[in-house]
């Protein structure tokens, strides 16, 4: 019986050990494991509207360098800077970004790491793969062979998140063959660098069936864009066709508006479990025109699911639109920060 117990305690050691290293890979003497350094990415927020307009500044954001210390001291562990290569590289190969453009995203991201805040860069607004995929191919791979050279050395807090929301001609099946692409890029120089990937048809949950992840890439986070309702969190924004007539949608955490957004999280959490892969809600919050208390209660109630079902998450964003900061009062709206960090 003594006996019995002793095996049936090692043996338990070996699967305990045995699961929570199925997703790690060795970088000399440390293990990265894609989970441990998805735990580190929240509270996180994203510094939306600057580098990924046309130019920093055309969108109202100029990224500051106070920004960083205020995120940090406010409790958030983790920024994501959404980037626009496309407008910075030239069209023809061998696709240069300009030298300028790269310096001022390398300052950026110096910022945030020397403000120990966990770092997400990716490719953004690259509108004409949306339009032409297979004519950008050999573009879109060029330039994170660029930024994949450039950040090589930087340590692990550095991650990569390969492509916003893919949409319209850039459809499931060119996504599934082009993704593998830029992490075969990325890898000959960044052969541990944590790596994220997203869904195609606009980052959502509908395509998260379709998404397929070479069996050897082990060191990846999956990452979901949370809008839902769509016309509660858009309602009279000005790049969604329609939104003016759903002004005045409040969200007021009924039992159907509750039910249907555990739904949504249970859906993810079946796919993450039965994939093995760890969750980054990189995406989620409500424009500035649907009524404050809504957002409040709205924001609150999915960073609870994601903490209920271990999802890491960024706000979307910090100081513009649907911005938690207002850079007027340089104030926090009190009731979204208290849903993002105080509970
Ligand atoms: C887009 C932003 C937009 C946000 C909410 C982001 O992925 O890049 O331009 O404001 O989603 O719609």
């Amino acid at each position: 019986m003594k006996n019995f117990l002793i095996i049936f305690l090692v043996n338990l050691l070996i699967m305990c050990s045995s699961s929570s290293t199925v997703n790690s890979v060795d970088e000399g003497d440390t293990i990265i494991d894609p989970f441990k350094i998805n735990s580190k990415l929240y509270p996180g927020i994203n510094l939306g509207n600057a580098l990924e307009a046309p130019n920093e500044g055309d969108w109202g954001v100029t990224i500051q360098e106070t920004y960083f210390s205020i995120i940090k001291e406010s409790g958030f562990n983790s920024v994501r800077i959404p980037i626009r290569w496309s407008t910075h590289a030239e069209v023809d190969s061998p696709y240069t970004i300009a030298t300028d453009f790269m310096n001022r995203v390398k300052y950026v991201v110096d910022l945030a790491l020397e403000n120990d805040l966990y770092t997400v860069i990716n490719i953004h607004h690259y509108e004409e793969i949306f339009e032409n995929p297979r004519a950008h191919r050999e573009r879109f791979l060029a330039l994170w062979k660029q930024i994949s050279d450039t950040f090589q050395d930087y340590p692990s807090d550095l991650v990569f998140e390969i492509l916003n929301e893919p949409h319209d001609n850039f459809t499931v099946d060119l996504w599934n063959d082009y993704f593998p692409q830029a992490i075969d890029t990325i890898r000959r120089t960044n052969p541990d660098r944590t790596l994220i990937v997203g869904t195609a048809g606009w980052g959502g949950i509908s395509a998260l069936n379709n998404l397929e992840i070479p069996d050897d890439e082990q060191n990846l986070i999956i990452t979901i864009h949370y809008y839902e309702p769509f016309h509660f969190t858009h309602q009279g924004a000005e790049w969604s066709d329609g939104s003016e007539a759903w002004l005045g949608t409040t969200w007021s955490a009924t039992l159907e508006e509750v039910t249907s957004m555990k739904n949504h999280f249970d859906q993810i959490d079946a796919w993450a479990t039965e994939n093995n892969r760890p969750i980054y809600i990189g995406e989620f919050g409500a424009y500035h025109k649907a009524d404050m208390y809504s957002r409040h209660l709205w924001t609150g109630y999915v960073v609870n699911q994601c903490q209920q079902h271990n999802f890491s998450w960024a706000y979307w964003e910090f100081c513009s639109g649907f911005g938690a900061w207002d850079p007027v009062s340089e104030t926090w709206h009190e009731l979204l920060i208290q849903a993002l960090i105080q509970g």
